[in-house]
């Protein structure tokens, strides 16, 4: 199956926000198998959102799999937070800033400790569950992508700047090497 690509920042396409998912049709389970395609075929992946993807629509859609076995691919469609508990503060990296292209950037980024979220599944079923620690960061992480949103916009403006030009600088070097 033929990979996504994945948009790197600052890619104008990160911005976007995603289209809520009504057809949960063929075309549909398609574009699913081939997010989860791109996650499972790129290194140190623990999730995408389809905004981070080369795709001319991008609807609401974020496939994550945190198991080290790559045996619990979980599909979250039109997912929202309903609910949220407590404060975590720890470090991100993301696909779409520089992981992805050998320049491994992360920061500290303040997150709910605890969320519920309702969703649907991949095939239109209602999902409503709590999520916590790691697990709640990387869906907040996820559904900040689907609204146009990408870590460092939590960031202050000086360490927000000190990562960009990290990123520029690295990139320079990939290029000249
Ligand atoms: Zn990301």
């Amino acid at each position: 199956m033929e990979l996504l690509n994945i948009l790197e920042y600052p890619a104008p396409g990160l911005k976007r926000k995603a289209k809520k998912v009504t057809d949960f049709g063929k075309q549909f389970q398609a574009l699913v198998e081939q997010m989860f395609a791109t996650k499972y075929g790129t290194e140190s992946c623990a999730a995408l959102a389809a905004t981070q993807l080369d795709l001319p629509d991008a609807p609401h859609v974020t496939v994550i799999d945190l198991s080290r076995d790559n045996t619990a691919p979980m599909c979250l469609v039109n997912a929202e937070i309903v609910e949220r508990e407590g404060e975590q503060n720890e470090e991100e990296g993301c696909m779409s800033v520089g992981c992805n292209i050998g320049i491994p950037t992360h920061a500290k980024v303040k997150r709910a400790y605890k969320i519920r979220v309702k969703a649907q599944d991949r095939f239109g079923n209602a999902l409503d569950f709590w999520a916590e620690e790691y697990f709640a960061k990387c869906i907040q992480h996820e559904l900040d992508h689907l609204q146009g949103k990408v870590y460092l916009d939590h960031l202050s403006s000086i360490k927000r700047e000190r990562l960009e030009k990290k990123l520029a600088k690295e990139k320079t070097r990939l290029i000249d090497d």
